[in-house]
């Protein structure tokens, strides 16, 4: 079966020439771990007191438009600026409005909460290509289930349909876990009533940027039920159709992965496959670089080294990477969609199976087998 319609969007044909020939189209740059909520299930999320004491310090303004002028020279189009919150960087306009006149197209990664009419205007004087508001919930409780924080979903929902009407585009995402699924109905009509897409991500990646001395739990979905709740998902926003065509393909052994870019994810041939380290690079609030914002490793200094030479040592390092035989062999890799980022995360390492994604992966194959067969 063909993995993609004929017709290739421009953006993904120069995704895929950009990584046949290695050159940096996509950055992210990590402005700050400090956010004015605390997520349960958060992977990078630090106190101003965490970041005053690190070994590495928060890279500044300077280093920032140094990079970026680098990056820029070496190919860099796409720019997602993130955080923690990335509204709460002290430089975060002065570097915006910089990188909006250097020509990068940007995405930013926030929560929405810091989002008043003022930073509306301005958006709306140099927008950006999109905005990714993340939904927590439908309403304060559950905000303040998961996110520990009091009182928030009206500013969200202001800063949405503000940030809408001022003609600037948004995507709406959702990390959905046992403290805010009771919302799941809700949040999907919430989203078809602004008439916007809405991104539900079941699987939770441990924490292993915050917490570096082992793989810990964060309070996320067991795979058996990732798996139940990333269908029924698909249905309320999709339909039965949707949902029958796609337990079909489950069943046929092929599925697209649902809430990921089809091309993140898929270790076909036991190497990485995805783009990062090859089209798409990270850069850390502390100045590393690495392929994606959920690997330690490998990385390069961005600090002492120049971007190209960073570039250079990150595309030399990934290319040597290979994932688990395992999942290499597996008759269930195109329904499961595997990736280093996820082996390293639940493992330990690159090369380790993500039994985690063994499970739910049988248990969609169990879900369409019931469909179909009782
Ligand atoms: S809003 Fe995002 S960065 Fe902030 S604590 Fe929650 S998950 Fe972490
Ligand atoms: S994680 Fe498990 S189910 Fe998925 S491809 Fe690897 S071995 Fe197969």
């Amino acid at each position: 079966m063909s993995r993609k319609s004929s017709s290739i969007p421009l953006t993904d044909y120069m995704y895929s020439k950009a990584g046949r020939n290695r050159i940096p189209i996509s950055g992210t740059f990590e402005l700050s771990p400090v956010c004015n909520f605390s997520c349960r299930m958060c992977y990078v999320r630090r106190t101003r007191e965490e970041v005053e004491k690190s070994a590495r310090p928060i890279m500044s303004l300077e280093e920032w438009l140094r990079i970026a002028e680098e990056a820029r020279k070496a190919g860099m189009l796409y720019l997602l600026l993130t955080g923690g919150e990335p509204f709460l960087w002290p430089d975060f306009w002065t570097l915006y409005e910089q990188l909006i006149r250097m020509g990068f197209l940007i995405s930013i990664n926030t929560n929405g909460s810091l989002i008043d009419d003022a930073a509306v205007e301005r958006l709306k004087r140099l927008p950006p290509r999109r905005i990714n508001i993340t939904l927590y919930g439908a309403g304060d409780r559950t905000y303040e289930e998961l996110c520990r924080t009091k009182g928030v979903f009206s500013k969200v929902d202001h800063a949405i349909t503000a940030l809408h009407d001022a003609g600037i585009q948004v995507k709406l995402s959702c990390s959905l876990t046992p403290y805010n699924a009771v919302d799941l109905e809700k949040l999907v009509q919430y989203s078809e009533e602004k008439k916007l897409v809405l991104q539900v991500t079941t699987y939770m990646f441990p924490p292993v940027r915050r917490e570096t001395t082992g793989i810990i739990d964060n309070n996320r979905f067991t795979p058996e039920e990732s798996a139940s709740y990333r269908l029924k998902c698909l249905r309320l926003q999709y339909g039965e159709k949707e949902y029958d065509t796609f337990l079909k393909k489950i069943e046929e052994g092929y599925a697209p992965p649902l809430g990921l870019d089809e091309s993140c994810a898929d270790p076909l041939d036991g190497k990485i496959r995805c783009r990062a380290g090859k089209a798409c690079f990270w850069i850390t609030w502390d100045g590393w670089m690495t392929p994606c914002g959920m690997m330690n490793e490998p990385r390069a200094d961005i600090r002492t080294d120049s971007f190209a030479k960073a570039w250079e040592d990150l595309v030399s390092e990934c290319d040597k990477l290979h994932t688990s035989g395992l999942c290499t062999h597996c008759r269930n890799q195109e329904i499961c969609h595997p990736c280093a980022a996820i082996a390293q995360a639940e493992t330990g390492k690159i090369t380790g199976t993500p039994e985690y994604f063994c499970r739910t992966v049988q248990e969609m194959k169990r879900i369409a087998h019931e469909r179909w067969h009782s």
